[in-house]
């Protein structure tokens, strides 16, 4: 039977996700920052609340999909935050934060008795749409298996563990890997390109071969060879996740000589691109430097 959910933050991510709740039968109260970013929601039923604490006074679960660890501070804790709501019993966050923020907002939000589940995603915009992202969640073992029907809605479950925050490291170990294999293959596809390689046989070659990645895969096919750059993520949202990844790792004192040099390289990204750039286009980055462009 279908459930009612909260959902705020309705960007490249939330729209599909609170899509999919929609398909599978949920109903939804729904919030963002920007109006527009309600109206397809709101045609297919989705009722617009007009702040954070107005979905939390109409759903015991609410669920957020937010860019920034302030912003979801802000949404769960601050004022006319989901906090203030008098209905919400569960805030899951399925944005990429970092453990210490997803740590902070749970005690936070245990003070108005409301547990804290984060749930970060990985899969994309594409993901999202089918319903296939890895959900990687972390909180109290019984609510989150409550929650698994709105968590099966939008992709595969992945339970690790009770501590606010497994989720979150879980998220940026895989973010760092992701960003880091973007950008070496970048470098790699136009040092072949600038040797006089073809781009597209290149690509071909190493995903019969042992440098596949999903950048090979799916990212250079898709949005770089085709110099259609819209994979629906912005370069300055993988630089805020590298950085937060770098932030927890230094925290536990490991080593950081590659993940230091991945950080350096979005940060160039951001700077020369802007921080909406899709973030594919950090290819333009190694080509300009080389005096050389990537094509299909
Ligand atoms: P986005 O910028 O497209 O969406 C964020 C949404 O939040 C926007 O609609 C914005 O208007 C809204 N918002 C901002 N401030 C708000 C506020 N104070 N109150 C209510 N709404 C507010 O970002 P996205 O790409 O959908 O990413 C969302 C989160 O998911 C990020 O943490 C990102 O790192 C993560 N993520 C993104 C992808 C991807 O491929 N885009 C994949 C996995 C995870």
């Amino acid at each position: 039977m279908g459930q009612h959910f909260g959902f705020i933050g309705l960007g490249n991510m939330g729209t599909p996700m609170a899509s999919r709740l929609l398909d599978a039968g949920h109903t939804l109260t729904i919030y963002d920052i920007r109006a527009e970013a309600t109206k397809s929601l709101a045609a297919r039923g989705a009722r617009v609340a007009a702040s954070p604490a107005a979905v939390a006074s109409a759903a015991e679960t609410v669920l957020v999909s937010l860019p920034t660890p302030d912003v979801v501070r802000l949404v769960a804790l601050g004022p006319n935050g989901s906090s203030s709501g008098n209905r919400i019993k569960t805030f899951v966050d399925l944005s990429t934060t970092g453990a210490r923020m997803a740590a902070d907002v749970a005690k936070g939000l245990a003070e108005h008795e409301i547990s804290a589940i984060d749930a970060p995603v990985s899969g994309g915009v594409g993901g999202a749409v089918a319903g296939t992202l890895a959900v990687m969640v972390s909180g109290p073992q019984e609510t989150c298996e409550t929650l698994r029907p709105a968590f099966d809605a939008i992709g595969k479950y992945f339970y690790l563990g009770d501590k606010p925050g497994m989720g979150q490291t879980m998220k940026l170990c895989n973010n760092l890997l992701s960003a880091a294999c973007l950008a070496v293959t970048c470098e790699a596809i136009v040092t072949g390109v600038k040797a006089g390689l073809d781009a597209r046989q290149m690509i071909e070659v190493i995903n019969a071969a042992s440098g596949k990645n999903d950048s090979t895969e799916r990212k250079f096919p898709r949005a770089i060879l085709p110099r259609t750059f819209g994979m629906g993520f912005t370069a300055g949202l993988m630089h805020k996740d590298v950085k937060l990844y770098l932030d927890e790792a230094g925290a536990l004192g490991v080593p950081q000589y590659v993940s230091a040099a991945v950080v350096q390289m979005w940060q160039l990204a951001v700077t020369q691109l802007g921080p909406n750039a899709d973030f594919t286009e950090i290819v333009k980055c190694v080509e300009q430097w080389a005096d050389v462009e990537v094509k299909g």
